[in-house]
């Protein structure tokens, strides 16, 4: 009896919380009740998100997920958030469906990832446990990459080239400079002192298959290959710098070089791959390389809902090359004797980074997730990619 009056309270009391939680939310929003259902998930999970005392893990590959905050002008349209990230390796999807007799659920998936980062990570954490550890790989005479992956709009740049205030891009809050800082604070240890390294940059990207030089006023590079299957990017500026404010004024003028003479309708910038590379030397010989890509938006077909050639063979361009890059990770993962890294301009140039004993890559998918009502949400599968 006991027992069931309990049951009975506890019950009238849920009902209670519920009615309470639906109060609270919203009801002009077309999806309030989504939002509701969503809320009501949350209320369930046992929530630890990574925290920057957590453990730093060694991976070959490494593939990290980071949710972005919805913006201002997502909140204005009452697009609700349909991702949670509760610990730190799983994010949940919930996916607005209606059933045939119209009746709304959610669909929750739970993909999982070496590392998921929620909307409060800052850029700095993000680094620390992606990109960071892959400096001592370079001084150890390895190769390292660190791609951004995502849809336009989803933090890449955000992520790599700095955040912003405003307009304005910081560019000694990304993660080149954070890379390029720990690259000279490891080059001042004894360890590494005595080697005599010198340090080199490139910024350079890649536009519908053509290389630019972002530190020479955009010019169009050539890219061969030798008969020792060394690929060059022929005449692209390696700039010498001495110190991490060295690096974040190149890095400012690439990203300005990047964006210049764009407008907003027509933005190359994200339907373009950029390349930052932190080159080590000794005596002029290649010691170790880092480069990080912020990769060109991986637009959904409904984005891209265009009739001008232009844009569709740019998109053409953009699938062959996320492809190609796709299938040189995978092939990276399984240790297969073949990589095709010829497939596209991007994974040629990278070459040296798929091949090598001592190369590492890690992987950031950024996430941007606002559902309208039905749209549906992307999502960058690490096993698709690994396995
Ligand atoms: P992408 O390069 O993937 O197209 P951006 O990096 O340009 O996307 O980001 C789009 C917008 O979202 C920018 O205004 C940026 O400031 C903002 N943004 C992205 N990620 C975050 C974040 N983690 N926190 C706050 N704002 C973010
Ligand atoms: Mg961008």
């Amino acid at each position: 009896m006991e027992k069931m009056k309990n049951r009975r309270e506890e019950k009238a009391q849920n009902t209670e919380t519920r009615v309470k939680r639906a109060q609270e939310c919203d009801m002009t929003s077309p999806n309030w009740e989504f939002a509701n259902m969503i809320k009501e998930f949350r209320s369930t999970l046992e929530c630890h998100p990574l925290c920057l005392s957590d453990p730093i893990e060694e991976h070959r590959i490494c593939v990290c997920v980071r949710k972005r905050p919805l913006n201002k002008q997502e909140i204005m349209k009452k697009d609700i958030d349909v991702v949670t990230v509760p610990n730190k390796g799983i994010m949940f999807v919930h996916e607005p469906k209606l059933k045939v007799d119209l009746t709304k659920y959610l669909e929750n998936q739970t993909f999982r990832f070496d590392y998921a980062f929620d909307e409060t990570a800052t850029n700095e954490m993000v680094y620390r446990f992606t990109a960071r550890p892959l400096v001592q790989t370079t001084f150890d005479k390895g190769m390292a990459t660190c791609f951004a992956y995502g849809q336009t709009g989803s933090g890449k740049t955000h992520t790599m080239g700095g955040d912003f205030s405003g307009k304005k891009q910081n560019s000694s809050m990304g993660v080149y400079a954070f890379a390029a800082r720990d690259v000279f604070l490891l080059l001042s240890q004894p360890k590494y002192q005595h080697l005599g390294l010198q340090v080199y940059v490139t910024f350079f990207e890649i536009y519908n298959g053509k290389v630019y030089d972002l530190l020479n006023k955009k010019s169009r590079l050539r890219v061969l290959e030798d008969g020792k299957q060394q690929v060059q990017v022929v005449g692209l500026q390696e700039r010498s710098v001495s110190s991490a404010e060295d690096v974040v004024r190149v890095i400012e003028m690439g990203s300005a070089c990047r964006t210049q003479g764009q407008t907003f309708a027509n933005t190359s910038s994200s339907r373009s791959h950029a390349c930052f590379q932190i080159i080590l030397r000794k005596d002029k010989k290649l010691h170790g390389k880092f480069s990080l890509v912020d990769l060109a938006g991986n637009e959904r077909g409904i984005d891209t809902s265009t009739t001008d050639k232009q844009t569709i063979m740019e998109g053409a361009e953009i699938n062959k090359s996320l492809l190609a890059l796709k299938e040189c990770i995978r092939a990276l993962g399984q240790n297969k004797s073949h990589t095709p890294f010829r497939e596209s301009k991007l994974t040629q140039v990278l070459r040296d980074s798929f091949i090598g004993e001592n190369s590492r890559t890690c992987m950031v998918s950024t996430e941007k997730y606002n559902s309208g009502y039905f749209a549906s949400v992307y999502c960058f599968k690490c096993q698709e990619i690994i396995h």
